[in-house]
């Protein structure tokens, strides 16, 4: 995890120590003077330092993890008021309003003003970066500067007695501009900005502009200017020429410095509070309270100890890559989606077929990431795939290809989910439910699987006739557009006409269709140009074919998925010797036996080390022995010598410049490649690829 010079979390802890010092004051029994330069002006660099660091990882994923960051950050700051309650009670509490003020603007603890800035701060510097990054800096900066005279230059902009009749104003309601308006988007922006000066320039710069705000501190305090002391001129300067040399340095990552420099933030006002009271309870107020340095050292390394024991004790989850797992490459799929919409004609959108766990590849992620190709439109085989895809955040069209019973009316209601119409039955079952229903009209026009037989006027207007239904759109499906034979084309012919005939039909009486759809991959492949609202592509979106047969068009399409497990064991079976359950695999000469771990439990077809399976290690191919077990595969090793436990088994997808495709595998089982990887299991976890 680590590897390089962490400097960005290296400097979290230091970070959070001069956090520790705001409020504990170390050098107050040195000087006055001393201490307001430590604790008002250099120790001013702590938040705005995290804000950007934040900024600068959000920033790189094209802000895509925003949610998961407020989820977190939220968790963090609801444990900390929890936290907190019993010190609240101790003070005497706040009234309702008092209290849901601090919740949303102060925080509920002096120090805990940081989350609720950071959240507000956090959605507006994303807006404000859609603007581009120099106009949101300049927003962002109009934000701190109009932020600047409600704290430490207060004194100087409220000469102005507008002005100050604008900030008083602001003041009844709110009592610090250092919050998530005015304060927190320009530090996330100058994070998300990552400005690189060059080390020179950036440690000259640092340097100076630090000496600048010191003077710009002490000055203005001799003034009587400040209302607050978290907020200068200068500071924005400083923390552009620091993050720049802090970049410049940055060449790893120390995850526990993360967490343990927020568990020091979050629990050293707890420490503050046991290191007087036990000092009080002791006797040691002369030892641990009177010498500020002492208390300061005391209260930081109570922090840091509590810290370090929480975070031994943090929930620890297994690593995805442990065991056996499937990669799915993102840029991929954004890749095939975008090749597939621009082969489509023009006003005819993609929906991306997500049934089965998206083919396997995992339903989340696969329709998160086409989503953000632009993809607006999706399919499922039941209710309960198009729930799991509204619950991470899928938006727009959700169609439910398969039987909903009409029980459920109210899921497809909650949900926004829009169904297929199996047959006049259901339709007649779904509008008898209660309230109304979004509807597909599936058309029978050759597969007999769903739909309301082409033709069938009587039954289609009868769908018409019911209020509950809203028909959205009218789509049939082709049963062998994959075949080129011309038996298989003609059919095709006939159930496009079937089809073409109703949808005229339906205009002609003043139906509404809503959009209308009948390709599928194949259909994209074989029978391009077709004049539809949406193309529902399943297979070949994920950049495989169902076979390795011919097709009309060759699409640029890229596999988005690889199959992964790691060596647990190697070692030689002598010649004659056997491996595996019932002796399977009989040794002919002396063989460096591996054990993989992945198994026919996690969708891998039993026969296939009789089929000729391979894998691939370390870029080359060894063969599958023995019998697959429901856990555990076995492979011969014996042409690798390097290979050793720990080492990953690629079983779909590529390895130095080796490649094991889906579809060879298929073939190797006698089935289609889209069974082979919707059986994956759900024990596989999905690992992006972005
Ligand atoms: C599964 C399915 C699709 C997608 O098929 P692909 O061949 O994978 O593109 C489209 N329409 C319906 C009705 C389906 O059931």
């Amino acid at each position: 995890m680590s590897g390089g010079r962490a400097a960005l979390d290296r400097f979290r802890l230091l970070a959070a120590a001069l956090v520790v010092a705001i409020h504990t004051s170390p050098l107050a029994g040195v000087s006055e003077a001393a201490d307001f330069w430590l604790t008002r002006v250099l120790a001013r660099i702590a938040v705005p330092f995290f804000m950007m660091v934040s900024g600068y990882f959000l920033a790189r994923r094209d802000w895509a993890g925003t949610g998961k960051f407020l989820r977190k950050t939220l968790a963090l700051y609801a444990a900390a008021v929890v936290l907190y309650l019993p010190v609240n009670f101790y003070n005497g509490g706040f009234s309702a309003a008092g209290w849901l003020r601090r919740l949303l603007v102060d925080g509920t603890l002096y120090h805990l003003w940081y989350f609720p800035a950071v959240l507000l701060g956090v959605l507006i510097a994303r807006q404000l970066a859609r603007l581009g990054m120099p106009a949101a800096l300049a927003a962002a900066g109009a934000l701190y500067l109009a932020g600047l005279g409600g704290d430490s230059w207060y004194g100087v902009f409220t000469r102005a007695p507008a002005l100050r009749l604008l900030y008083d104003g602001f003041f009844s309601v709110c009592p610090y501009t250092r919050n998530g308006l005015f304060y927190a988007p320009l530090f996330l922006l100058l994070g998300a900005a990552g400005i690189r000066l060059g080390r020179r320039a950036a440690l000259v710069g640092t340097a100076l502009s630090l000496g600048v705000m010191s003077a710009e501190a002490f000055w203005l305090r001799a003034l009587g200017a400040q209302r607050h002391d978290s907020m200068y001129l200068a500071l924005p300067v400083l923390m552009i020429c620091l993050f720049s040399l802090l970049l410049e340095e940055n060449t790893g990552e120390k995850r526990k410095f993360r967490a343990i420099s927020m568990l020091i933030y979050l629990l050293h006002p707890m420490l503050i509070i046991l290191v007087r009271g036990g000092a009080k309870a002791l006797g040691l107020e002369r030892l641990l309270i009177a010498d500020s340095l002492i208390h300061y050292a005391a209260v930081l390394a109570g922090s840091v100890l509590c810290a370090c024991v929480l975070y031994r004790l943090r929930l620890l989850r297994p690593r995805k890559d442990a065991r056996a797992w499937r990669e799915l490459d993102c840029g991929a799929l954004r890749h095939n989606a975008a090749v597939l919409q621009a082969a489509l004609p023009e006003g005819c959108a993609l929906m991306g077929v997500v049934k089965a766990d998206a083919y396997g590849h995992g339903a989340a992620q696969a329709a998160r990431a086409l989503q953000g190709a632009g993809v607006r439109a999706f399919a499922v085989a039941c209710v309960a795939e198009g729930i799991a895809l509204r619950r991470v955040g899928v938006r727009g069209e959700i169609l439910v290809l398969g039987y909903t019973p009409a029980s459920e009316t109210p899921l497809l209601r909650r949900w926004k989910l829009s169904q297929t119409v199996a047959d006049a039955a259901h339709g007649r079952a779904l509008a008898a439910a209660g309230g109304p229903v979004r509807i597909h009209l599936g058309i029978d026009t050759g597969m007999h699987r769903l739909g309301i037989p082409a033709g069938d006027y009587a039954a289609i207007s009868e769908i018409y006739s019911y209020k509950n239904l809203r028909v959205c759109g009218v789509f049939s499906h082709l049963c062998v557009v994959d075949s080129l034979a011309a038996a298989d084309v003609a059919y095709t012919g006939e159930q496009l006409a079937r089809f073409y005939e109703t949808v005229g039909w339906l205009r002609e009486h003043g139906y509404p269709t809503g959009k209308v759809h009948i390709q599928a991959s194949y259909g994209v492949l074989n029978l391009p140009g077709q004049a539809c609202g949406y193309a529902r592509v399943g297979i070949a979106l994920y950049g495989v074919r169902s076979s390795n047969g011919p097709v009309r068009s060759q699409l640029d399409l890229r596999p988005a998925l690889a199959v992964r497990a790691r060596i647990t064991s190697v070692r030689l079976v002598a010649a004659g010797d056997c491996a595996g359950y019932d002796r399977a695999f009989r040794a002919e000469r002396p063989t460096r036996v591996a054990a993989v771990s992945i198994g026919y439990a996690d969708g891998l077809p039993r026969e296939l080390p009789k089929r000729g399976g391979k894998v691939l290690v370390r870029g080359q191919e060894c063969a599958l022995i023995g019998r697959l077990c429901m856990d555990q595969a076995l492979i011969d090793v014996t042409e690798v010598p390097e290979a050793a436990a720990g080492d990953v088994v690629t079983l779909i997808g590529c390895d130095g410049g080796a490649v094991l495709r889906a579809e060879d595998l298929a073939a190797q089982c006698g089935t289609i490649t889209n069974e082979i990887l919707s059986r994956l299991g759900q024990r596989l976890p999905v690992v992006e690829r972005r």
